[in-house]
């Protein structure tokens, strides 16, 4: 058994894994795909210190600094079921779906989230050649461009507000009649003089040369006609999902599936802990993401030293 588990290899769970590590603490880490979101990432230019990285590169840096401690890594190991301790001070187990089975006295979550795609014709294509996620990320790619934000609610509209201070232009587009954000940032999205809301609006296809995006089109659900828009960027902004479908019925407090933590990363169960993206924290980032896991490890090392083993 280990003092600590840590589930999930991205940049929270390597950062967890690191922390506890260099307390002197067992520590295993478990992950489905060690790198996580990470992997899928082109340029970063937002990881403080470093100006300019990608995302393989950063994965396997993670992985490398893992690898300098006494850790163990078990990589392509997805979790399915998670037994909380019956007792303070008792062992959690994590079930794997393979069949295996891990025990820990603390176990730091750090599963993330994934962009909910708009399942369009390519989209999928051009991810990263124009369709992208993330306005904080990769918004200033786009400075000067034309560029659509897909989605119409807080996040969407956000995005658009914060793209319509960088590009050239914004047409944000909700599928519903209406748009379905707080008023207060519809207002201040509307008077920007940049940017064309769009309602009743289904995006059909993302267009492209082979190589980047060129275009994006979508019916008029009110009169059926077919549009086409020609812009360089695409923003997909219909939700991000935490990986925590596994995590239900355990006990542990979700709030539309984020696992709801405190300040100290702590989640309603004693000596379970989670950070990053799969948690109710705000703003989604890498450098978040490591922030928390390593503020997770602390909170961790808190609860072993002041609870017994039972
Ligand atoms: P993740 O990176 O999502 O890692 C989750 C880990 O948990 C993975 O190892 C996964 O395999 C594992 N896992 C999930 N479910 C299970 C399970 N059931 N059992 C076991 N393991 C499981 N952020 C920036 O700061 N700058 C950027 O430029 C940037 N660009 C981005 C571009 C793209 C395309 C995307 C998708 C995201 C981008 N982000 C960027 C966001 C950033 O990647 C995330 O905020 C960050 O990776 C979150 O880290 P995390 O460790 O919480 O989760």
């Amino acid at each position: 058994p280990y003092e600590v588990l840590v589930v999930g290899g991205g940049p929270a769970g390597a950062a967890a894994a690191i922390y506890t590590a260099r307390k002197g603490f067992r520590t295993g880490i478990a992950a489905e795909r060690m790198g996580g979101q990470v992997q899928d990432t082109m340029g970063i230019e937002n990881f403080i210190s470093v100006p300019y990285t990608e995302g393989p590169k950063l994965a396997g840096a993670l992985e490398q600094h893992v690898k300098e401690y006494e850790i163990d890594s078990m990589n392509l190991l997805r979790a399915e079921k998670l037994i909380p301790a019956t007792q303070l001070g008792g062992m959690h187990e994590v079930v794997f779906s393979n069949g295996a089975s891990l025990k820990a006295r603390s176990v730091i979550l750090t599963t993330g989230a994934r962009w909910r795609n708009l399942g369009v014709p390519g989209e999928a294509e051009y991810r990263n050649k124009g369709v992208a996620y993330c306005p904080h990320c990769d918004g200033p790619l786009f400075k000067g461009k034309r560029v659509a934000v897909i989605g119409g609610g807080n996040s969407g509209v956000e995005a658009a507000i914060d793209l319509a201070n960088i590009v050239g232009h914004v047409t944000l587009i909700e599928y519903d009649s209406k748009l379905r954000a707080d008023q207060v940032l519809v207002d201040k999205l509307r008077s920007m003089k940049n940017v064309d809301i769009l309602v009743s609006a289904q995006s059909t296809e993302v267009l492209g040369d082979g190589e980047k995006v060129s275009a994006l089109t979508y019916k008029n659900r009110e009169t059926g006609e077919d549009h086409k828009l020609s812009l360089e960027g695409i923003f997909v902004q219909i939700g991000l999902v935490p990986n925590t479908e596994f995590l239900q019925d355990t006990g542990l407090e979700l709030n539309r599936g984020e696992i709801v933590i405190d300040g100290h990363c702590a989640t309603n169960l004693p000596g379970v802990f989670a950070a990053g993206d799969a948690t109710t924290t705000p703003y989604k980032q890498i450098i978040i993401a490591m922030g928390e896991g390593s503020k997770a490890a602390l909170s961790a090392f808190d609860y072993l030293i002041r609870n017994e083993p039972v």
